[in-house]
């Protein structure tokens, strides 16, 4: 009995201290900070765009300096006098990926990157960090914001119109997520609406989504676009369109993205938002997720189910893709390098993953199941291991499960090691 009323008191204890820490150094609105990312292979930068503040704050409110998942950089918000660490969050950026591409040993580009964080009471220093694909931290920049700043652009007062989805549970305690019309002009906005709720409900029949539901707040902000559909430079296709999306993206044909950030949290400025779902009016096959940026998809394709939901999954949870490129292997995951995706393991550092689900004496590495990519498939048979090949590499990149959401589109669902990961990352925000 005295040890439940310690662990009791413990409890309560921790959630005063969580709030507190919220109201000591923060006020209920957004800091939204814009960046550009530039450089080559050999030399980065990052510079100072502009700073604007929101009319509220939609992200977490304890936790503050815990990132659930690494991602390929941080912002870190410390207290410009105690040099506590008071907020952070963890990203991923289209300008990472650029970087791995051989155009990036010879070109210098640019690129647009968006962040939100709670808005400071007092003097911030704001650090921004992006690592290589060994863990380490290859450029940084440190800048301080005084919140009394008068250039700090007030936005978010008139939102673009948008539609509450599905109220949360507890709506102080949820996460939320916003999806965003590409491609449809205003004539077309029933589509729009029609097009989120299928979206929805696809992500709500998977687990762990199904049975967490009710701590999700979903609204459908109703962005118009002059023209309809989207660009597809392959085929000298230019639209005018909300967010100037585009296929083609790095000359990969069904990769579909926007580098437009700007405009992305411009239209959603003032509404309540966190994790952006772009839905895109096109029957081509495409789309493309970021962690803790965005992620995007094509509507109207017979993939569009499966795909906005995989793509949920890197945007959100910072799930790794669990399939192989062949030949054309990047070399994202270095073999001595445990990556950070929960679902996917070098074998380098595998402690702390999904061991737990392993039942004793499975292989590691674990030989496929002879049924695999077979339609009569018996996935009730299937055991947690790790299997060759995932993280694009053919080898010495494994995933847990033989078949996942992450892996094809086949599948219907997301495999254990995805379960375990995004029931954890949900608890971080909602708990
Ligand atoms: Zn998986």
């Amino acid at each position: 009995m005295r040890k439940l009323a310690t662990t009791f008191l413990l409890l309560l204890l921790g959630l005063t201290m969580q709030a507190q820490d919220f109201d000591k150094y923060f006020t209920n609105a957004t800091l939204r900070l814009d960046y550009v990312f530039s450089g080559n292979r050999s030399r980065q930068f990052i510079a100072v765009d502009e700073l604007c503040r929101l009319p509220r704050w939609d992200g977490k409110r304890q936790r503050l300096s815990e990132v659930p998942v690494e991602g390929n950089g941080q912002v870190i918000v410390r207290d410009h006098r105690s040099h506590e660490v008071i907020y952070r969050n963890s990203f991923s950026t289209l300008f990472q990926e650029w970087l791995s591409y051989d155009a990036a040993k010879t070109e210098t580009r640019s690129f647009e990157n968006v962040f939100l964080v709670p808005f400071p009471k007092d003097s911030v220093d704001i650090t921004l960090e992006l690592y290589n694909n060994r863990r380490t931290v290859m450029t940084s920049l440190t800048h301080t914001v005084d919140p009394n700043d008068i250039l700090i652009r007030r936005i978010g007062s008139k939102p673009t119109p948008y539609q509450t989805l599905q109220q949360a549970a507890d709506t102080t305690r949820c996460i939320h997520i916003a999806y965003i019309a590409e491609g449809y002009t205003k004539a077309e906005m029933p589509t729009f609406l029609a097009d989120c709720r299928t979206a929805m409900e696809a992500l709500f029949a998977h687990e762990p989504f199904k049975s967490l539901r009710p701590r999700f707040h979903v609204v459908a902000v109703k962005s118009p676009s002059q023209e309809s559909g989207t660009s597809e430079p392959g085929k000298g296709i230019w639209k005018n369109t909300a967010l100037h999306s585009n296929f083609d993206t790095f000359h990969s044909d069904r990769y579909l993205t926007t580098l437009h950030l700007k405009d992305l949290h411009n239209w959603l400025a003032g509404t309540p938002y966190e994790h952006i779902i772009v839905l895109v009016n096109t029957e081509k096959y495409g789309g493309g997720g970021i962690l803790n940026s965005y992620n995007l998809s094509m509507t109207h394709h017979s993939y569009f189910k499966p795909v906005v939901v995989h793509e949920f999954g890197h945007s959100f949870g910072g799930l790794g893709d669990e399939y192989s490129y062949g030949n054309e292997q990047i070399p994202m995951y270095p073999h001595d390098v445990e990556p950070w995706e929960p679902n996917l393991t070098t074998l380098a550092n595998f402690h702390g993953k999904w061991e737990n689900l392993i039942e004793k004496g499975t292989p590691l590495p674990t030989p496929q199941p002879s049924d695999l990519d077979k339609p009569s498939a018996d996935m009730s048979k299937w055991r947690v291991g790790a299997y060759e090949p995932a993280g694009y590499s053919e080898h010495g990149v494994y995933r847990a499960f033989p078949d996942c959401r992450m892996r094809t589109n086949a599948n219907p669902e997301f495999c254990p090691a995805c379960r375990k990961a995004l029931v954890q990352l949900i608890d971080f925000y909602t708990k």
